[in-house]
């Protein structure tokens, strides 16, 4: 089944599709209790304390194995806690490569956390295969990569990186967040475990924060549980509910945010007084190809530069459908401008070459009538 019809159908094919629930509830209860009572000293029933299992938080994990295509996923509170979980595969002295176009919280820590419990994180340009390969050492233990970075847009070949790193030995984590499974599927491309903000598209209205690891292999599904339980990083029951409820509407959301993003980034690229539109699915964009080939849609956060920070921060400031805030995938539509935002903790070494130039706007589309967005933004330009 399409992951459109899985999106309404929680947990299809489990059982009868109510996920063990008595009495059949159309949407999964919420189950708070932190504990489970035993009937015996002796016998433990399928779940004795939430922080190892919840009822409701399994309904939304068999949810997110399913779109990924997964053997097993594990909610987080947020997408920087499911990075974190990665470090599980991770001892001192290993090396992460790792893409120089990343979000600006992941930068922040591998650079300034990670490094602090001996692993060494190197950034290098992943677009190029086979220079990725040239970097591989005898520490390299993991490759983390995004398959379209933001707010940059480059674009990396995630069958061809999961293949030199499954030859070397190297465990390849790839973060989803801004194409969602309903784009990309990194696993079906050759990545150990796929990895999401769940805060963005997923959920989808800017009300959870929520990360997510999705895995297919039995010996790390099994080290990462461990981790999960011993360290007390899991969903809260009642985010678990909110992020089942958000993710319904998901294709729905995504078909017209992405439909929206392309008729804005075309409004754009035909102005003059704009520099340059950074968007994938424009004609002229160097990754398209490789891009289109492993991804169902183009995504619908988009940047456009004018060349003069003034101008931009002017233009910012004139939009009224367009929030100023970080963040992206929300049904509303926002602006940001990340070399002051988003991503102030790009270390200093890769910003001249990697970093959003200063006058970057970065824009996520929304669920909004696209013909009001665009004269939003005729009105902000035009001033
Ligand atoms: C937002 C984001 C994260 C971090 O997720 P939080 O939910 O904010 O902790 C990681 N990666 C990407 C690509 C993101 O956009």
């Amino acid at each position: 089944m399409n992951v459109e019809t899985l999106l309404v159908h929680p947990n299809c094919g489990e059982g009868d599709g109510h996920g063990g629930d008595p009495f059949r509830a159309s949407a999964p209860p919420i189950y708070l209790s932190a504990t489970y009572d035993q009937e015996t000293p002796l016998a433990f029933g399928r779940y004795d304390y939430s922080r190892g299992g919840n009822p409701t938080r399994e309904v939304l994990e068999k949810q997110l194995a399913i779109l990924e295509g997964a053997e097993r996923a594990f909610a987080y509170p947020s997408g920087v806690a499911a990075l974190d979980g990665l470090a599980t595969f991770l001892r001192p002295g290993d090396e992460v490569l790792a893409s120089a176009d990343l979000y600006g919280g992941t930068f922040r820590l591998f650079t300034q956390v990670w490094s602090k419990r001996g692993i060494v994180v190197k950034y290098a340009d992943v677009t190029d295969v086979s220079r990725v390969s040239s970097l591989i050492t005898s520490k390299t233990r993991m490759m983390h990569v995004e398959p379209l970075g933001n707010p940059m847009q480059t674009v990396c070949d995630i069958a061809g990186l999961a293949k030199v790193a499954r030859e070397r030995g190297v465990l390849m984590t790839v973060d989803n967040t801004s194409l969602t499974p309903l784009n990309i599927k990194p696993l079906e491309l050759g990545a150990h475990v796929v990895m999401h903000s769940a805060t963005k598209y997923l959920n989808g209205h800017s009300d959870v924060m929520a990360g997510v690891l999705a895995l297919r292999e039995k010996a790390m599904i099994e080290e990462l549980g461990f981790h999960h339980n011993a360290e007390g990083v899991a969903l809260p029951p009642f985010e678990c509910a909110m992020m089942l409820r958000g993710m319904e509407t998901m294709a729905l959301r995504i078909a017209r945010q992405q439909e929206s993003a392309m008729a804005v980034a075309k409004y754009l690229a035909g102005r003059k007084d704009v520099a340059r539109v950074l968007y994938v699915g424009l004609e002229g964009h160097g990754g398209r190809e490789v891009h289109r080939s492993q991804s169902r849609g183009d995504g619908a956060v988009l940047s456009f530069t004018t060349g003069s920070v003034e101008r931009s921060v002017a233009i910012v400031q004139r939009l009224k459908l367009f929030a100023i805030r970080v963040s992206f995938g929300s049904v509303s539509s926002s602006v940001s401008m990340p070399a002051s935002m988003s991503h102030k903790s790009v270390p200093a070494e890769l910003r001249e070459r990697y970093a959003p130039p200063a006058d970057l706007m970065r824009l996520s589309i929304g669920i909004e009538d696209c013909g009001d967005l665009i004269a939003d933004l005729e009105r902000a330009m035009v001033g």
